[in-house]
């Protein structure tokens, strides 16, 4: 990664954050929401999930919400999560045009998730390709618990690489390696993603990290200085896992911004209005969010200094 390094963040929030708000947006504060992202320059977004009403009712207004959004953007950079066949039939039916498909890598947490091991996720994927390129939509894969699993510990980067050479033949749009539970760290990331890159140059590759035990920006880093250049995030930091103890908190975008545009990193991201996007996101949630800098402000912020208090 250099200066003139051009990385591109994946915006989660308005699916994997909100998942587990126990406030549901409505699809009118979903749409404030992503204007000021709009604005923000944040071009390419995870924006809602098709799977059961009842199983996330956060994500309900997903089909109303995306109606309201499609004209706003390249429709292509409008992702919606589907977990089987009948959310991908659900997603075309609005017409919607990219889709990211979800499993573990770890065959306990596919289990407690979907209710089917890793192999049989894998073995959808040749009738979901299929659905797919018939009508023309983009399938992205996320691998959740790439690097470690909270029932079955840590996942042998062997196990990563083969899911991998698995996935090959179907057209994939791009893969995403997730730390779903937050239980990555730095050494292990530039690892398997350098292991990875190496392998397979020419594969979209992603990263996802939680921020669980404090280790977010640095897993990132980690990933970048091994040649990754798509991040996901989550505006103000919500989310998490619900099938995983203790599992919460994405990592922050307008921390990951701050933190690359200080570097000298490029994100193409109005991080000023990203940060106001965040203040929105926490009057419509009702609750302070995990991001540090939308707290403490821009490190380029100075103050005035305070009279002395000795005299
Ligand atoms: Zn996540």
């Amino acid at each position: 990664m250099n200066k003139d390094s051009n990385i591109k963040i994946y915006e989660v929030g308005l699916r994997d954050g909100l998942q587990l708000e126990s406030k549901i947006l409505t699809v009118d504060e979903k749409m404030e929401l992503f204007l000021i992202l709009q604005k923000a320059n944040v071009d390419d977004m995870e924006f809602g999930s098709f799977v059961h009403p009842k199983l996330v009712p956060q994500m309900a207004n997903t089909a109303e919400f995306y109606r309201q959004i499609q004209n706003y953007k390249n429709q292509e950079n409008l992702t919606a999560l589907v977990p089987n066949l009948k959310g991908l039939e659900m997603a075309k039916e609005v017409g919607v045009t990219s889709v990211n498909y979800v499993f573990s890598a770890s065959d306990t947490h596919n289990q407690q998730n979907v209710r089917k091991t890793t192999k049989e996720s894998i073995e959808s994927l040749e009738y979901l390709s299929q659905f797919a390129s018939d009508h023309n939509i983009k399938l992205n894969v996320t691998i959740a618990t790439s690097f470690g699993c909270p029932f079955e510990g840590n996942i042998p980067q062997e196990r990563i690489m083969n899911i991998l050479e698995n996935l090959l033949s179907y057209n994939l749009n791009k893969i995403t390696l997730a730390d779903t539970t937050g239980m990555a760290n730095p050494k292990q990331v530039y690892q398997l993603t350098k292991e990875v890159i190496t392998e397979w140059k020419n594969f979209n590759l992603g990263c996802h990290f939680h921020n669980t035990r404090g280790m977010g920006l640095a897993n990132i880093l980690a990933s970048l200085e091994s040649g990754i250049t798509t991040i996901d995030a989550s505006l103000g930091g919500i989310g998490g896992c619900p099938f995983a103890p203790g599992a919460t908190g994405n990592v922050c975008t307008e921390d990951v911004v701050h933190m690359l545009e200080e570097m000298g990193v490029n994100t193409s991201i109005n991080l000023d209005r990203l940060i106001q996007a965040s203040h929105k996101l926490a009057e419509l949630l009702g609750h302070e969010l995990p991001g540090q800098v939308a707290k403490a402000g821009k490190s380029s912020k100075l103050y005035p200094i305070p009279k002395s208090t000795l005299i």
